[in-house]
């Protein structure tokens, strides 16, 4: 069944890059609603942005949605991730400000507050998408693909020139609380030789040893070290689910990624939105009454086929 919080959370934290003080509320929501954003600073019915592929607006360093209204709401991906890692399908997230709080620069926060409240289910079925054939975008060395799969999996591959950083390789299958104990933890993190540069272009300006891992060459700024020996490829694969939650709903298939970053993912959703018969919506139930019994159903299913059109980088 679907899923929303159990009751309403507040928090006041900063943007990572534009420094600003906001004031976030994480709100129940009813079913099919998805999960919305609404900034409160802005005049009556301008605020929402509903956090699906389609909106996203700009993915340099971060994932930024944003309306016909041109009002934005950045750094999304960390709270998307935990709400889809906690299983939370309907919420309204309200914040005074253009970006989301940075926390520790991980999702575990969002994660603590999100199961300090509980979810509660609701009256409609969760559906998820099924991937039936292979979909593909790549841009140079990088690329993502979506394979069909009968459980949900994701692997990231990262090659930093940077050897405190350097080459990773993980892959997950994301059951139970995989999410939570193997990737909610992952902060972001940045180059020292680049925060200069990055601050001047307004980008960073909240960032601090206490919300990011800062890296210099073949070391680690902060003191405290790593949370994982391989805190980097975690947290990439942490960027990722929470870019591939803007489809509205979980994936059933192995998501496959070498040197992912936000533009990468949004490109694959949009190749995904516009090969709608590589896919199909399935309640969970169907989809394990299918495994091993008819194979994968026919084509034709996906029932929202965006806005998009194709952006093929293959
Ligand atoms: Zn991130």
């Amino acid at each position: 069944m679907q899923h929303t919080l159990n009751e309403s959370i507040s928090y006041v934290g900063r943007g990572l890059h534009t420094g600003h003080k906001v004031a976030m509320r994480l709100r129940p929501c009813e079913v099919n609603s998805g999960i919305c954003f609404v900034r409160k600073d802005v005049s009556t019915g301008r605020g929402m942005i509903p956090a699906r592929w389609h909106n996203v607006v700009t993915t340099r360093l971060c994932t930024v949605i944003g309306n016909e209204h041109g009002v934005q709401i950045g750094t999304i991906e960390h709270l998307m991730a935990a709400l889809r890692g906690c299983g939370v399908d309907n919420a309204i997230i309200e914040l005074d400000g253009p970006e989301v709080p940075i926390m520790d620069g991980s999702s575990e926060p969002f994660v603590s507050l999100i199961e300090r409240v509980g979810t509660v289910s609701q009256a409609a079925p969760r559906r998820a998408i099924w991937i039936h054939r292979p979909i593909a975008v790549c841009e140079g060395e990088k690329f993502a693909v979506l394979m069909p799969d009968t459980t949900t999996r994701i692997t990231v591959e990262i090659n930093f020139a940077p050897s405190a950083v350097g080459h990773h390789r993980l892959s997950l299958e994301l059951v139970d609380d995989v999410f939570q104990t193997e990737i909610a933890r992952a902060r972001t993190f940045g180059f020292a030789d680049q925060i200069q540069e990055l601050r001047k272009q307004g980008f960073s300006r909240g960032g601090s040893l206490r919300n990011a891992i800062l890296v210099d060459g073949d070391h680690i700024i902060n003191e405290e070290g790593l949370r994982f020996r391989d805190e980097f490829v975690r947290h990439k694969i942490l960027d990722c689910l929470g870019d591939l939650a803007l489809v509205g709903a979980p994936i059933l298939g192995h998501f496959y990624a070498y040197k992912p970053g936000h533009e990468l993912n949004n490109a694959l959703l949009r190749q995904l939105f516009y090969e709608t018969d590589a896919w199909s919506y399935l309640g969970v139930d169907e989809f394990d009454r299918l495994i091993g019994v008819h194979g994968p159903p026919a084509g034709g299913e996906a029932a929202d086929t965006g806005k998009a059109r194709c952006s093929n980088k293959n």
